[in-house]
């Protein structure tokens, strides 16, 4: 009998590491790419401890560890899960998700199209993981933005979501306003303050200004907005977002102390001066390039959707884009105008990218922190595997396979910040098992970034074809 305590103690210390080890998980034999330093393991052990990352190491040096689960990697490639760092769950990618843009109401009013959405959101956020992107940062909607996080971040199919709430604009979107407007139009620095402490409660993790300029809003008008959004925000820890898409925009938002460019500067070529500006303020450039052409190709009828949106897309988003179904006395001008001259709006597509791909360019050599971003949810642009045309873009652009994944993963990790960001995008230990396992080498060519057998989020595998079943 004296015996028996410490022999339970034993059994019981026994079984506790049983069950530590029946919960780990070894990947073996596959090719680790860590984009973060550019390291590559062949042969490798990657364990998984419930949902982080324990360890890394060749297979030679490390041995599998006893007791662990595993499963066979040989041949294949595995990555730190895509993070898309521009997206909008407000916006559905379909024709009537921007009635500001085209207005479409008479066929699906806007009231409908809000509620299919947000009805649909565990679809969409599985079609992110289908698409091997475990992270997204929606940059800016409504306040319910705030419930989507939450609901997200509460669900085991979805990526990890960080938000922005409405963005201060110069502009308003009476078009988009049921009550909670995703853009928010902003007159004065004190107007600007009073919002940020009107978001700050809900904790975002970016406040994003719409710095529209035009005829009627000069740069300068709206650079004490600008001035106090960032104030106020960084007073909170909040950085700030801003959509600044022509040089002189983008330069009066660094100077004012942005923290993130969204979009390219697509009006002209980045000059050093600029390059240096965001290089010193250490800003982080998401260039959203598949959004560029988005628009213009559904409304011509010139949609080029990848085989990967054919397939892993929304099936009726993706039918909605056809606007030669459009009854013909619905046309909006702007369609009308697309479809009796394509090549026009496809020319002007074209120039755009002439300067934008070019500005990626620059700016990557210069060394300044590029994240990959889609802006999906905005027309014809879609949720989940967008993100494969913008790897094309930037690949148009000169940009490697390794920079392409460093800016979908490492880069975009530190765009998502605060803790969460501090625990994807890599593959180091202490690290969330968030990982994407590819048949074919992205290294050799990028395509093969969608070459994918399956999708570990937060320790819990999915083969790729139990997804979106
Ligand atoms: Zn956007």
């Amino acid at each position: 009998m004296k015996l028996s305590v410490p022999f339970t103690a034993f059994v019981a210390l026994l079984l506790l590491a049983l069950a530590a080890h029946a919960e780990k998980l070894s990947l073996v034999g596959g090719t680790v790419i860590n984009p973060a330093d550019g390291k590559i393991i062949e042969n490798a052990v990657l364990v998984i401890d419930v949902d982080k990352i324990e360890g890394v190491a060749s297979r030679r040096e490390a041995g599998v560890p006893v007791g662990s689960k595993w499963i066979d990697c040989a041949g294949k490639f595995i990555l730190p899960g895509y993070i898309d760092t521009h997206v909008h769950f407000f916006q559905s990618g379909d024709l009537f998700t921007r009635p500001d843009v085209v207005d479409l109401t008479k066929v699906r009013s806007y009231e409908d199209e809000i509620a299919w959405l947000k009805q649909h959101l565990p679809d969409t956020f599985e079609r992110y993981l289908r698409s091997g992107i475990t992270s997204v940062v929606d940059v800016g909607g409504p306040f319910w933005n705030f419930e989507v996080r939450k609901t997200a971040n509460a669900t085991a199919k979805a990526p990890r979501v960080a938000v922005a709430g409405p963005l201060i604009s110069s502009v308003s979107r009476p078009q988009l306003d049921l009550g909670d407007p995703p853009i928010v139009k902003i007159d004065t620095p004190e107007q600007a303050r009073e919002f940020v402490r009107k978001l700050a409660p809900q904790n975002p993790d970016l406040v994003k200004i719409w710095y529209i300029v035009d005829k009627d809003h000069p740069v300068d008008s709206f650079r004490p907005i600008v001035r106090a959004t960032v104030e106020e925000s960084h007073a909170r820890k909040v950085r700030v977002a801003v959509h600044a898409t022509e040089l002189e925009t983008a330069r009066a938002a660094v100077e004012e102390g942005a923290d993130v460019l969204v979009h390219s500067v697509i009006d002209k070529p980045v000059d050093d001066a600029f390059v240096k500006l965001l290089k010193e303020k250490h800003i982080i450039l998401t260039p959203t390039l598949v959004v560029f052409e988005r628009y213009g190709r559904t409304f011509a009828n010139k949609l080029n959707l990848t085989p990967e949106e054919k397939a892993w897309g929304n099936p009726e988003v993706i039918a909605s884009l056809d606007v030669t179904k459009l009854p013909p006395e619905q046309l909006p001008d702007r369609i009308k105008t697309a479809l009796a001259d394509p090549d026009a709006t496809l020319d002007r597509i074209k120039q755009t990218y002439n300067v934008a791909l070019k500005n990626l360019k620059t700016l990557e050599d210069a060394g300044v922190v590029i994240a990959a971003g889609t802006d999906a949810g905005n027309i014809g642009t879609i949720h989940g595997p967008a993100l494969f045309r913008e790897f094309q873009l930037m690949k148009e652009a000169g940009l490697t396979p390794m920079q392409i994944l460093q800016c979908a993963t490492a880069n975009a990790a530190k765009l998502f910040g605060g803790e969460t960001g501090g625990k994807i995008g890599a593959i180091a230990p202490g690290k969330f098992a968030d990982l994407v396992i590819l048949k074919s080498n992205p290294l050799d060519d990028i395509k093969h970034a969608s070459d994918i057998d399956s999708v570990i989020k937060n320790g819990v595998v999915y083969s790729a074809d139990s997804l979106l079943h």
